[in-house]
């Protein structure tokens, strides 16, 4: 399909191809294998400018906006969705300074980030506070001009890596969710350390770690937005970050696509291609018309937030729900395809199964999306 890219996205996208397929694909296995962070794959990103995708001109970025966002993550989740994350699980960890940080946290970070000298992460996520995010138990209590952190967050994607990290903690636990905050917390400071690093299913080209906070104190210039606005903050990151997860999507689905569709050709049995048979005609098919789909919805979901509406919380959670079950099922299928072949590591497709899980439970699990969708239209359809 025609998305009218302009000259700058067809040259983005071309460039997070080059690196996907020259320096990503002959390196995936080894990172999947080894659940190692591609720092050398990172390097590459630097050099080639790709980070400066995710930071608006006026911080020294060429671009910040979601679609281009979502057209890097596509290309480079096309060969592979871990690898991918060194990427947009920077954006998502510079999200919050970008919607709610002073003038000063922009300034500050903003630039490092479009340089790719820093990596960022968004942590959240605790072991008893998942999709209830009001529930976290990390808190910041003030101390004159500085805010002193205590608690453990799980599983933050590029965590131990990353020099940034938006952190959320309860300043006033009383208020519930009205009583979390977030704050910057660069790697470093004393007190703020990093425990587990998690041996995954998928996406095992990226970092997942414990952050541990043991009175970490951070000066109360880092506090992003204003106290209690920490749920508020998530809720709107979360709305402009999960087109990038149905991009991943995308991305994987149409990575596992192509090595169907090739397989296809190649390999016979009772003495002709596979692809001459109806049941892996209709598959491909369908595949690839999910696909299309789901680009649309993230395409025209990014383009929709880019062009300043102030409502896409439906929008967002729709393009990511739809999209992460068409990776699921397409990368399910793309295996059928391959066969007995495709349980081999020989080949990608068992890896790209195994990396499209994660994009219906991260960001809010697909659960969580529908209520989303749901709460909208019936807030919509309420007289
Ligand atoms: C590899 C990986 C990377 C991650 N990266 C990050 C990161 O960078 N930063 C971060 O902060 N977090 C991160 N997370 C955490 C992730 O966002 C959470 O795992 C996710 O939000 C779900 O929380 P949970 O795992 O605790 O599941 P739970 O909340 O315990 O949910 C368990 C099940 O119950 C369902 N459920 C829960 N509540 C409801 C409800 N109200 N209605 C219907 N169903 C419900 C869920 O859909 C799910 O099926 C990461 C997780 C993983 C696995």
């Amino acid at each position: 399909m025609e998305y009218f890219l302009t000259e700058d996205q067809l040259e983005i996208k071309e460039i997070a191809r080059k690196i996907a397929e020259e320096k990503i694909k002959p390196v995936r296995a080894k990172y999947d294998e080894e659940n190692a962070f591609p720092w050398e794959i990172v390097k590459v990103m630097k050099q080639t400018d790709l980070f400066a995708v995710l930071i608006p001109e006026e911080y020294d970025g060429i671009s910040g906006k979601v679609a281009d966002l979502t057209i890097v993550t596509e290309e480079l989740s096309r060969v592979c969705g871990g690898i991918s994350l060194a990427f947009g699980a920077t954006g998502l960890g510079i999200y919050p300074i970008m919607i709610s940080g002073s003038e000063e946290l922009k300034q500050k970070y903003l630039p490092q980030i479009a340089a790719g000298n820093k990596l960022a992460a968004f942590a959240l996520t605790e072991a008893n506070a998942g999709s209830d995010v009001g529930g976290i138990e990390t808190t910041a209590a003030k101390d004159g001009d500085f805010y002193i952190l205590n608690g453990t967050k799980q599983w933050i994607t590029n965590g131990g890596e990353a020099d940034i990290y938006s952190v959320f903690a309860m300043t006033n636990k009383a208020k519930g969710a009205r009583g979390s905050s977030c704050f910057v917390v660069e790697k470093g400071t004393p007190g703020f350390g990093f425990g587990k690093k998690e041996n995954k299913m998928g996406i095992r080209g990226s970092a997942t770690r414990e952050l541990i906070f043991d009175n970490c104190r951070i000066p109360k210039e880092n506090l992003i937005g204003k106290e209690g606005k920490g749920f508020m903050i998530a809720m709107k990151t979360f709305d402009k970050s999960r087109p990038m997860v149905g991009s991943q999507a995308v991305g994987i689905a149409q990575g596992a696509f192509e090595e169907a569709a090739k397989y296809s050709k190649e390999r016979q049995q009772f003495g002709k291609p596979i692809s001459s048979f109806q049941a892996i005609q209709f598959m491909l098919a369908n595949m690839a018309t999910q696909i299309e789909a789901a680009r649309a919805l993230v395409m025209t979901t990014a383009r929709m937030i880019d062009s300043g509406a102030k409502k896409y919380s439906k929008e967002s959670a729709m393009c990511k729900v739809f999209a992460s079950d068409v990776a699921m099922k397409v990368t399910t299928d793309a295996v059928q395809i391959l066969g007995g072949y495709g349980y081999m590591k020989e080949y990608p497709v068992e890896k790209m199964m195994r990396d499209a899980k994660i994009t219906q439970i991260y960001e809010g699990t697909n659960q969580i999306q529908k209520n989303i969708i749901a709460l909208n239209l019936i807030k919509k359809y309420t007289k």
